[in-house]
C-alpha cells in the first residue's frame, strides 16, 4: 500500500480525465481528505499549496474516475459449465464465488456496478458495511417475465434450475405483487423482460415478453416507492417499443433498435445499455449449444449497425457488459466496443463514468472527479486516449480507490515515491 488509508493524500503528476467529457489535464493534482472526499482535482498551478499530506507520484500515468458496469450478474459464473456447477453447489459456496467475482471486478477498475439479476440486497449491504470488497452495488434481485419467457427457467419435465434469476408473472396483478415483493426485499431497480433472449433455449430475441400494460405497472411500482427505476431486457424491435412506451429507465441490449425506437428514447430520456461485449463475443462452434451459436451469428452484425445508428442519432449510451453471461473482470473491454460504434475514447470514458453515475442516481457522489465527490478513482499505466482497448486488461489498472481507500495497488517500485 503506498497511499495511507483513512488519512488524507495528494496524488500528483497524472494526466487527469475527470469523467465529464472535458479535456484531459496533464500534470494534475488530486487531493483526498481523511474522510475519503476529494477536496481538489485539477491543474497543478491552481492547486492548494502542499502541506504535510503524503504525496503519491503518478507522473506518466492516467487518473480516471472509478468505472461503472451498469449490467452485471455477479451470481453467474460466465459460461455454461459454471452454470451447471452452480446448480450442484451449496448456497454458501455460491456466495463465496459471488464475492470473489465482485473483488476481481473491482480490481479490473469497476468501483460501482448494477446487478440485474441473480443476487439479493445482502451483497449491497455487505459491501457497504465493509464485509465484502467489491463495487458499490445497485441490485434488481430477480427479473420479471412471462411463462415461457426470458425469466422462466422451467424445463419440460417441470424442474426449474433457476439460479435466483427469474420471476414468472403473466398478468398485471402478478407483476404488481412481485414488484412489491422485490422492493420489500431491498431491490433498488426492477427488471422486466420485454423480449426473449439469446442464452435461453425456449425463446428468441424477437419474441415479445411482458406487454406494455404490464411493464407500465412495474414502472409505476418502482416510482411509487422512489426506487432508481426499471431496466428492460429488450432485444427484438416490437418488445423494445413496448418497453419504451411503458416508460422504462434503461433499455438493456437494444439490438433490434430502429429509428422509431431511437426517437422514443430521445423523447423519453431513456438510456441504452448496449452490452456489446456480450453481443459481439462469438463463441466457437461446438463450445455452446447450437441454438445459441445460431442466434448469436444471426444477430451480431445487425446489432452492431443498429447500435451505431442509435449512437449517431444521439441516443445516450452507458457501460454495461452482461458479465456473468460472459466472463467477469474484463468489463472495460466494453469501452473498445463503444468506440467501435461511434463514440470517441473520451466519450466512451464519460459513458462508463459520469453518465453511468447519472443513470444509477449517484452523480452527486461518484462518477466524476471534482471537489466534494467521493474519491472513487483508478490509475492506469496505459494511455486510454491513444488505445482504449488496452484498458480491457485488468493488469493495466494499477491502482483502484473507493472513497479514498486503496483497494488495489500494483504501482510497485513507485511505492518508494510516497513521502
Ligand atoms: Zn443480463
Amino acid at each position: 500500500m503506498t497511499a495511507p488509508n483513512g488519512i488524507s493524500a495528494r496524488y500528483e503528476g497524472a494526466v487527469l480525465i475527470d469523467g465529464t467529457g472535458d479535456d484531459p489535464i496533464p500534470g494534475s493534482v488530486l487531493i483526498v481528505d481523511g474522510g475519503g472526499t476529494i477536496t481538489y482535482a485539477g491543474a497543478a498551478d491552481a492547486a492548494p499549496p502542499q502541506d504535510a499530506t503524503p504525496v503519491v507520484d503518478l507522473s506518466g500515468l492516467t487518473l480516471l474516475p472509478g468505472f461503472f458496469d451498469c449490467h452485471v450478474h455477479f451470481g453467474l459464473g460466465g459460461d455454461m459449465m459454471s452454470s451447471l456447477r452452480n446448480m450442484a453447489a451449496p448456497p454458501s459456496l455460491r456466495s463465496f464465488e459471488t464475492a470473489h467475482r465482485m473483488r476481481e471486478t473491482l480490481h479490473a477498475g469497476i468501483t460501482t456496478a448494477r446487478d440485474l439479476g441473480g443476487i439479493d440486497a445482502g451483497y449491497r449491504q455487505a459491501q457497504q458495511r465493509g464485509l465484502l470488497e467489491g463495487p458499490r452495488l445497485r441490485v434488481a434481485g430477480r427479473m420479471l417475465g412471462p411463462t415461457g419467457g426470458h425469466s422462466d427457467f422451467t424445463l419440460p419435465d417441470g424442474s426449474c434450475p433457476d439460479p435466483g434469476l427469474g420471476s414468472v408473472v403473466d398478468t398485471p396483478e402478478q407483476a404488481r405483487r412481485e414488484s412489491r415483493t422485490l422492493l420489500r426485499d431491498g431491490a433498488d431497480w426492477l427488471k422486466v423482460c420485454a423480449t426473449g433472449g439469446m442464452s435461453t433455449p425456449s425463446d428468441d430475441p424477437e419474441d415479445v415478453g411482458l406487454d406494455e400494460e404490464t411493464i407500465r405497472i412495474v414502472v409505476g411500482e418502482a416510482a411509487d416507492r422512489r426506487r432508481d427505476g426499471v431496466a428492460a431486457h429488450s432485444q427484438g424491435t416490437v418488445g423494445i417499443h413496448n418497453a419504451l412506451r411503458a416508460g422504462v429507465t434503461s433499455l438493456e441490449h437494444g439490438y433490434g433498435l430502429d429509428r422509431q425506437g431511437s426517437e422514443l428514447m430521445l423523447r423519453n430520456g431513456t438510456v441504452l445499455v448496449p452490452t456489446l461485449s456480450a453481443a459481439l463475443r462469438m463463441p466457437e462452434r461446438g463450445t455452446v449449444p447450437d441454438y445459441l451459436w445460431q442466434k448469436k451469428h444471426r444477430w451480431a452484425d445487425r446489432c452492431r449497425s443498429n447500435i451505431a445508428e442509435a449512437v449517431a442519432a444521439g441516443v445516450p449510451v452507458v457501460l454495461g457488459t452482461d458479465s456473468g453471461i460472459g466472463p467477469h473482470a474484463n468489463n472495460l473491454e466494453e469501452l473498445r466496443h463503444l468506440v467501435d460504434v461511434g463514440l470517441s475514447p473520451l466519450e466512451a470514458i464519460k459513458a462508463g463514468t459520469g453518465d453511468s453515475a447519472r443513470v444509477l442516481g449517484l452523480r452527486d457522489q461518484v462518477g466524476t472527479l471534482s471537489a466534494g465527490m467521493l474519491a472513487d478513482f483508478v490509475v492506469t499505466d496505459v494511455d486510454p486516449l491513444r488505445d482504449i482497448a488496452e484498458l480491457a486488461d485488468p493488469a493495466a489498472v494499477v491502482l483502484v480507490a473507493q472513497a479514498g481507500e486503496i483497494r488495489k495497488n500494483t504501482l510497485g517500485s513507485r511505492a518508494a515515491s510516497v513521502s
